[in-house]
């Protein structure tokens, strides 16, 4: 009992202690206070030097076209013979358009703000994900859940508070994108899919801005600089666009999004750098607000390829001037403003992408949890679970008994081959059933096709099918303990 009583009075004997230090620094911050508010005064009667007054009041005379901070902040680049005054001042009043807040967009946009560049735009609808952190350096762990273009923006403020940025909460759509990227001077494509490349490159020929367009996938990238010279449709001045360069896009099942196909952080990093460079090198040679100074060099770009794993990670191929029937740029395109805008171009109909395959009957396909409930009933059920997931994905996590045959593999396979595959284990019964399974119920169903074409399925005497929604309704619906990449 007496030890709580000798406890209890060591405690209040300590908090009247701290209470009388908190008098006593709040004293002391009261009297700072004060001696600076009366120092303020006395600068402001006797014209003395607080910083704020003077750049508004006491120095006038000021005439130099950048500030003084900004002449320490953009030193190192401004000594430059290629960039200079001349340069700092065409990058302090251009004007950035940067459509993807990704991995490309956030090292292109970092080093943009970082160089001056007077008005950053940035378009992006997407929130952070935890999957995108590897590569997308301007977000972080707290700003999962955030806007793409409000966390990186945040960034490059912390970075340059000089420069005025602009947040396009949104999608680039054929609907909005004149209104986007008619207030800017030059666009960079930071984005990852052909449907936003082509519509982004026929808004650039449209309203004559020049275009830096990168990709990257897996451990490979390309860079090229479009409509540079920006010049009208028809005129042979211009540089050539998007489409001059790829008039087709590519099939529609060869598009993998890095969601699906991969991607080395410093590769994306890499393009989106570059991306960088070419936006500064155009804008202090002159392009846009200035155009009369736009470089007249010959108007035949090159086609810059980076591969991780070469031995020459730089390629860089010549690419031809404008294609004299480019859809969007020869003197033949009847491609309009008006017409973008009234939606009569399908740019998703034209990629073939994002429609999802569709092509098994509901009796060819079996939900993950009905696949779960027929193996929970007969665990030494005679069948086979093809997993046509790549290699990669399979190895991190798989069903257990799944066989894996990547679907590319499955697909090089000659259609009339008499031969059963190599993959059907010989102790399978000719009626014992075959399930395919993949990332998300869409490469199943054309392997099941696949399977059936080479006739697997005994004329309809086993069943072969898929497992709807595949690795990601199991993960879902039977185990969530299943990794999902
Ligand atoms: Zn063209």
């Amino acid at each position: 009992m007496d030890s709580i009583t000798d406890k209890a009075q060591q405690l209040r004997h300590k908090i009247s202690q701290a209470e009388k230090e908190l008098q006593d620094l709040r004293r002391q911050l009261e009297e700072i206070e004060e001696s600076n508010s009366q120092s303020q005064d006395t600068n402001q009667q006797f014209g003395s030097t607080s910083e704020s007054e003077n750049t508004k009041h006491e120095l006038p005379e000021w005439k130099w076209p950048l500030s003084e901070e900004e002449y320490s902040r953009y030193g190192r680049q401004l000594i430059l013979p290629t960039v200079g005054i001349k340069g700092q001042l065409r990058l302090k009043s251009a004007a950035v358009l940067i459509v993807g807040a990704g991995g490309l967009g956030c090292p292109a946009a970092a080093y943009l703000a970082g160089a001056g560049v007077g008005t950053l735009g940035i378009v992006d609808g997407d929130t952070v994900e935890v999957s995108n952190l590897h590569r997308q350096i301007a977000h972080n762990t707290p700003r999962v859940g955030m806007m793409k273009v409000d966390s990186l923006v945040e960034y490059c403020r912390g970075l340059n508070p000089n420069v005025s940025y602009v947040a396009h909460r949104e999608h680039l759509t054929p609907q909005n994108s004149e209104d986007i990227v008619s207030k800017y001077d030059l666009v960079l494509d930071c984005t990852d899919h052909p449907t936003s490349r082509y519509l982004i490159s026929d808004i650039c020929v449209l309203l004559q801005k020049p275009l830096v367009s990168a990709s990257a996938l897996r451990t490979d990238g390309q860079l090229i600089v479009l409509n540079n010279p920006p010049a009208a449709q028809g005129s042979t001045e211009g540089g050539p666009c998007y489409r001059c360069i790829f008039p087709k896009p590519p099939p529609a099942e060869s598009v993998v999004s890095c969601g699906e196909g991969g991607i080395l952080g410093p590769v994306v990093g890499v393009m989106g750098v570059l991306q960088a460079l070419e936006a500064i090198k155009l804008v202090v040679a002159g392009v846009g607000k200035d155009s009369n100074s736009t470089s007249k060099d010959p108007v035949t770009p090159s086609l810059l390829l980076f591969s991780a794993t070469s031995t020459t990670p730089f390629r860089s191929i010549r690419m031809r001037s404008r294609r004299p029937n480019c859809f969007a740029c020869s003197s033949e395109s009847t491609l309009t403003l008006k017409e973008l805008r009234a939606g009569s171009l399908d740019y998703v109909q034209f990629c073939g992408v994002t429609k999802p395959v569709d092509v098994l009957k509901p009796e060819e396909r079996v939900s993950a949890t009905e696949y779960n409930a027929i193996l929970t009933k007969q665990s030494d059920m005679d069948h086979l679970l093809l997993d046509v997931r790549e290699k990669e994905h399979f190895e991190i996590a798989s069903i257990p008994g799944a066989i894996n045959v990547p679907f590319s593999t499955l697909q090089a396979r000659s259609k009339n081959s008499s031969l059963a595959p190599e993959y059907i284990p010989k102790s399978l019964s000719a009626n014992a059933p075959i399930y395919v399974i993949c990332r998300v119920g869409n490469d199943s169903q054309l392997a099941t096709r696949r399977l059936k074409e080479m006739g697997l399925d005994a004329n309809g005497e086993r069943f072969v099918g898929d497992i709807e929604g595949g690795m990601l309704a199991w993960k879902r619906h039977v185990d969530q303990t299943m990794p999902f990449t």
